[in-house]
């Protein structure tokens, strides 16, 4: 028996004697299969093929694999009380990796923006016994079900320590984003995985329903995720790539979302 991971998201499936028919995160119009076909991996291989970079993102810890798995996400290690919490997830976990996460106050619970990054979630769980925080709204995606996995209700969830999660959907209906309140001195951190996304102009951000195949959201619901995110504050977005994170970031999100509408908006003026 094998737990096979989709070459293309990097999710884990349950065990079985041969890989699926198909993935279908990647067979959804969010994501996509290759034009050269459906391909699997394990866990296994990936070890062999690829290792994790482990290094800063602003003044949390990125994890993110060497080399192209996946989508190409990097996780982020959020101090979290005596240990840390996990956010977002990437398919290579080996055991350099965990050595070096333990010396840093290990894992102690796991929370994940979206289905496209739950990955090896599971194998993630059982190494640092830990549990996963998902939001029901998305429980059908779960490919590798696991008592690990805690499914939580409604819009938000407080995980304690000045960390909390916040369902804004839009891209998934489960799509959320954690708050770390006393993050940037204070003045609070948002992670944001797909939604908001940080573009390569880290003045603005972006809202969209599908990346890949770029299908934006509906301008009225990125007013309502703007609206909800100003319910908080926060200086500085992570996204779900490696990179420099967004500061002032409260306002370029208001800004962007009132950018972004009224290019929705003005396409039937102009086209
Ligand atoms: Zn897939
Ligand atoms: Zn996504």
């Amino acid at each position: 028996m094998t737990f096979f991971i989709c070459t293309t998201c990097a999710v884990q499936f349950d065990d079985r004697d041969r890989p699926p028919e198909s993935c279908p995160v990647c067979s959804d119009p969010r994501q996509y299969v290759p034009d050269t076909g459906q391909r699997w991996t394990t866990l296994d291989e990936l070890r062999r093929e690829h290792s994790n970079d482990i290094a800063p993102q602003g003044e949390l810890i990125g994890i993110g694999p060497r080399g192209r798995v996946g989508i190409g996400q990097r996780a982020l290690l959020v101090p979290w009380g005596e240990t840390n919490l996990l956010w977002d997830c990437v398919a290579l976990l080996d055991e350099q990796t965990a050595v070096e996460i333990e010396r840093r106050g290990g894992v102690g619970g796991i929370a994940i923006s979206h289905p496209h990054y739950y990955s090896t979630m599971v194998e993630w769980a059982h190494r640092f016994d830990c549990p996963i925080h998902l939001s029901s709204a998305d429980a059908e995606w779960i490919m590798r079900p696991d008592p690990a996995i805690r499914l939580w209700e409604g819009d938000r969830l407080d995980l304690g320590h000045g960390v909390s999660l916040l369902r804004l959907g839009g891209h998934f209906p489960g799509s959320s984003v954690l708050v770390q309140e006393n993050g940037s001195d204070g003045r609070g951190t948002l992670l944001s995985g797909d939604l908001p996304l940080a573009t390569p102009d880290r003045r603005w951000v972006s809202f969209m329903w599908s990346y890949p195949n770029m299908i934006p959201l509906p301008a009225h619901e990125v007013r309502r995720i703007a609206d909800a995110l100003t319910e908080i504050s926060f200086e500085t977005l992570h996204s779900a790539f490696w990179g420099e994170p967004v500061t002032d970031a409260s306002a370029v999100v208001a800004r962007s979302a009132r950018r972004y509408v009224a290019a929705l908006e003005t396409v039937g003026a102009t086209g």
